[in-house]
């Protein structure tokens, strides 16, 4: 079928794209957690929101489980990059699990502030989307005392004890400017409203939103490598959306619809945080087999970040 879509095309591949430094620690907390401990390692919640990367480490022996009654007693269980309530880390240790923790140090970042604000006092608002893992991990710092805010529209009906001592946070995987609308809404409910800015959305969703952005404004179609329950690759298709382009979240090749690539001479390339390399590869290699096609870069810039593992799974270092 996808030789009839022959033409001449431009692909754009947009930079950076795909793997983060806090999704790569992460895979390594648990192909590090499988190499010391043998199998099985549980592992609370997806590692990262990404099909390919939880299919191929349950191949390898990791065991996904929903919640910790799932996890025999005594076993070794990993924390998602996504970050979890006190409530789950205090489950474990009654279980007596012994946990390695894989929660992004950016996550983890978000928590801190979380603590910090909620122990002077504030009334803590989370921008940021119902029902994810990591919104469910912030809130359950401080439970009952930090609110969640998922629009501008919710802010007028906001019920702050004292509306001089507010703060603000952030989920780190908004669209920045969707993230800036509610910040603004805030600022006119509380004027002295304290908060990161959009600092809380980390490096990696920026850049990634930026870079399609920087695509999206020359292309015809944009296609998004990434699973349906990954935030940050979502909004990489809403932010393109917005800049015009017709835009779509694909798992891999496989989902990429002809009647797409129909008249679309330029054709943007970009992937999610938690989305593997590899499955832009075989996107490019797959539209080059269609016939003449251009492969050029797009890029706002590089990435040198790299976190350190936890202690747990450390290689020792030195002599
Ligand atoms: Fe960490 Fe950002 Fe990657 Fe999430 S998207 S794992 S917060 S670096």
């Amino acid at each position: 079928a996808w030789a009839a879509a022959v033409g001449q095309r431009r692909v754009l591949l947009a930079e950076p794209r795909a793997f983060c430094a806090g999704v790569e620690r992460a895979i390594e907390v648990v192909e590090r957690a499988l190499e010391i401990h043998g199998a099985p390692v549980y592992v609370r919640k997806q590692i990262v929101h990404n099909t390919h990367v939880v299919n191929d480490l349950a191949g390898r022996g990791a065991v996904f489980v929903d919640e910790l009654d799932e996890v025999p007693p005594g076993a070794t269980v990993v924390f998602s990059a996504h970050g979890v309530a006190q409530a789950v880390r205090e489950d474990a240790a009654h279980r007596h699990l012994s946990v390695i923790d894989a929660t992004c140090p950016l996550v983890e970042k978000v928590h801190a502030e979380a603590r910090r604000f909620t122990a002077r006092g504030d009334t803590v608002l989370l921008i940021g989307h119902a029902g994810h893992e990591e919104v469910d991990g912030t809130l359950g710092e401080a439970p009952g005392r930090i609110t969640l805010v998922e629009s501008a529209d919710e802010v007028a009906s906001l019920e702050v004890d004292d509306p001089e001592r507010v703060t603000y946070l952030m989920q780190t995987t908004l669209a920045v400017d969707e993230a800036e609308e509610v910040v603004d809404a805030l600022r006119g409910r509380f004027p002295t409203i304290v908060g990161p800015g959009s600092a809380d959305i980390c490096y990696a969703t920026s850049n990634r939103q930026n870079a399609v952005r920087r695509v999206a404004a020359e292309a015809d179609l944009v296609l998004v490598l990434g699973s349906e329950n990954s935030a940050n690759s979502r909004r990489l298709v809403e932010v393109s959306k917005r800049d015009g382009a017709a835009s779509h979240l694909v798992e891999s090749v496989d989902e990429v619809r002809l009647e797409w690539l129909v008249g679309a001479d330029t054709i943007g390339v970009s992937a999610g945080a938690s989305a593997p390399p590899n499955l832009v590869e075989a996107l490019t290699d797959a539209l080059a087999g269609l016939g003449a096609t251009s492969i050029s870069t797009r890029s706002i810039g590089t990435e040198s970040i790299a976190f350190t593992l936890p202690k747990e799974v450390r290689r020792p270092t030195g002599g």
